[in-house]
């Protein structure tokens, strides 16, 4: 039977998953699974720029004049705009080529970099889309994983402000693929 688990906590931080927009989600900030020109797309970075409006593209228009295009694995922070949350963490997952170009090194890193991002920023709560699946093809289960382990080795190493993540997976799919990569490590938990 396949367990499936939608909350854990690891050292005091709420780590869960829920179906839903995440331009909606009040944290402190949402992270955006932008391209590396930060001009805004389709998908998820598309409904960010809609839902918070220009002010968004504005500080990521400062953002590339001053420090040229973002690396994949990168992540930078801007305003909200209209948003409930307060800032925009924008990152650049890999495109998928088949698994052996460092994809699963670089979508780890995309996540990393957004929490350093949000402690050197000193928030509290943070959203995350499921980075690369869409547009740039990384295979859902396995980025799952990426997904899930990254995070919780970060809170791990507890030297965050970081007290709650949400990963807000926008349809069903993605949402069971999570709550079985969180469940699995639910399990290895219990078991260590
Ligand atoms: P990438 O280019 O990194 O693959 P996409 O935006 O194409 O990014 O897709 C990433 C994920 O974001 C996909 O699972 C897609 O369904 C999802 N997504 C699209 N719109 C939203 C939204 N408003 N809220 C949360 N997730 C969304």
């Amino acid at each position: 039977m396949e367990k499936s688990a939608t909350e854990v906590s690891i050292n005091g931080a709420k780590l869960s998953i829920i179906q839903g927009d995440i331009t909606r989600q009040a944290t402190d900030a949402i992270v955006n699974a932008a391209n590396s020109g930060l001009m805004g797309g389709g998908g998820v970075d598309g409904a960010i720029h809609r839902a918070g409006g220009p002010a968004i593209l504005e500080e990521c228009k400062q953002v590339v004049s001053r420090q040229g295009r973002l690396p994949t694995g990168k992540a930078v922070i801007t305003t909200g705009g209209n948003l409930k949350a307060k800032f925009v963490i924008h990152t650049v997952g890999p495109v998928w080529h088949g698994g052996s170009k460092g994809e699963p090194e670089l979508l780890a890193s995309a996540y990393r970099e957004s929490l350093k991002v949000a402690t050197e920023n000193n928030l509290s709560s943070i959203s995350f889309p499921s980075i690369s699946t869409g547009a740039y093809g990384y295979p859902v289960a396995e980025a799952a994983k990426v997904a899930m382990n990254t995070v919780v080795s970060f809170l791990k190493e507890g030297v965050t402000s970081i007290k709650e993540i949400v990963f807000v997976l926008f349809d069903s799919t993605t949402f069971h693929a999570y709550s079985s990569a969180l469940g699995e490590m639910a399990r290895e938990a219990e078991q260590a």
